[in-house]
């Protein structure tokens, strides 16, 4: 089989993915091996790639939002058979057995591990997957428009959860990249009134065309206080802005994995159980629960195509922001 494969991390222009030829990997006790039909690229597989975050391994086949066809089923691997679409995220691993894991909350594992990163991911023909991590897709969805939903959006979808926003709520969205694309299609559904804070023209014209009723610069006041914030940009003082935005009882989910130092502010803006947390990775919850009312609402994804040998292009352009919608590699 054909996979990019990632040697040592260095600048996109370096061309770092190199395409080449491999055995097909075969599936462990527990595990299925996928034919990938379409994996979309995402900014961790970015820093991934650059180094900005450092390898977990000497050589590895990035990509974690992976659709594919089960072809084998690995001993003892439940609940599959050969034929089933799946799909794969950016959780790849945990040990099911700390008290997070016997949750539900196996995002927090300490011994999580993550596709493309720590296992071969799907920027190839062919991955094995864990059979307990693997999502069942709906149908409906087409495998590339899928593929988008599987980290962005799922992220997304945990960040809405863990900000306590109720349907009608009034919720800020700070940044609106991909993933707050399909955040404000959610919270739309439920009927959310919507307040969209970007930089850019751009970002805030289409927040205004996916239904935001207002929109802003960051700093600027959103017309009525929040319910419920989430902050997309990595950018500390955004934070804060948010969290000044809310009303009492509020909460600030900070959607980011790295974020530079948080300003100083007044207590009085925390003050009336306002709180700021943070979301880590995704449960296998999540993502199932994402998938099925993705297909529900629809949520729309725009996706641009390329073929698995053009990862380096695709990457290059996800760094200069050229891509419209999500990237996706078709092998
Ligand atoms: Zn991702
Ligand atoms: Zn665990």
């Amino acid at each position: 089989m054909r996979a990019l494969v990632l040697d040592r991390p260095r600048p996109v222009g370096e061309r770092p993915l190199d395409l080449r030829e491999r055995p097909e990997p075969s599936p462990g006790d527990g595990e299925l091996r996928l034919r990938v039909s379409a994996c979309a690229v995402c900014r961790t597989d970015l820093q991934i790639v650059t180094g900005d975050l450092p390898p977990h391994r000497r050589s590895v086949v990035p990509g974690h939002q992976a659709v594919g066809v089960v072809e084998v089923v690995g001993e003892d691997a439940e609940g599959w058979r050969v034929g089933d679409r799946a799909g794969v995220t950016w959780l790849a691993g945990f040990d099911r057995t700390c008290r997070f894991c016997r949750d539900g909350r196996e995002n927090l594992c300490e011994a999580a591990t993550f596709t493309g990163w720590d296992r071969d991911g799907g920027f190839a023909e062919a991955m094995t997957v864990r059979a307990d991590v693997a999502v069942r897709l709906p149908a409906g969805i087409a495998d590339r428009e899928a593929a988008p939903l599987l980290c962005g959006g799922v992220i997304g979808f945990r960040a809405l959860r863990l900000s306590g926003i109720q349907p009608g709520g009034r919720l800020g969205l700070y940044g609106f990249g991909a993933s707050a694309l399909q955040a404000i299609q959610v919270a739309r559904h439920w009927g959310c009134e919507v307040h969209v804070a970007s930089r850019t023209r751009a970002d805030l014209e289409r927040a205004a065309s996916f239904g935001a009723a207002s929109v802003g610069a960051y700093d600027d006041p959103p017309p009525r206080p929040l319910h419920a914030a989430i902050t997309f940009a990595p950018v500390g003082s955004v934070v804060v802005a948010a969290l000044r935005a809310l009303d009492r009882g509020g909460t600030v989910v900070v959607n980011a994995i790295h974020l530079d130092g948080i300003p100083a502010f007044d207590y009085d803006d925390l003050w009336w159980e306002r709180s700021i947390r943070s979301v880590a990775n995704v449960t296998r919850r999540d993502a199932r629960d994402y998938l099925e009312l993705a297909a529900t609402i629809p949520i729309r994804t725009e996706v641009e195509v390329h073929p698995l040998a053009d990862g380096n292009e695709a990457l290059a352009r996800l760094e200069r922001g050229e891509t419209a919608g999500a990237a996706v590699l078709v092998p």
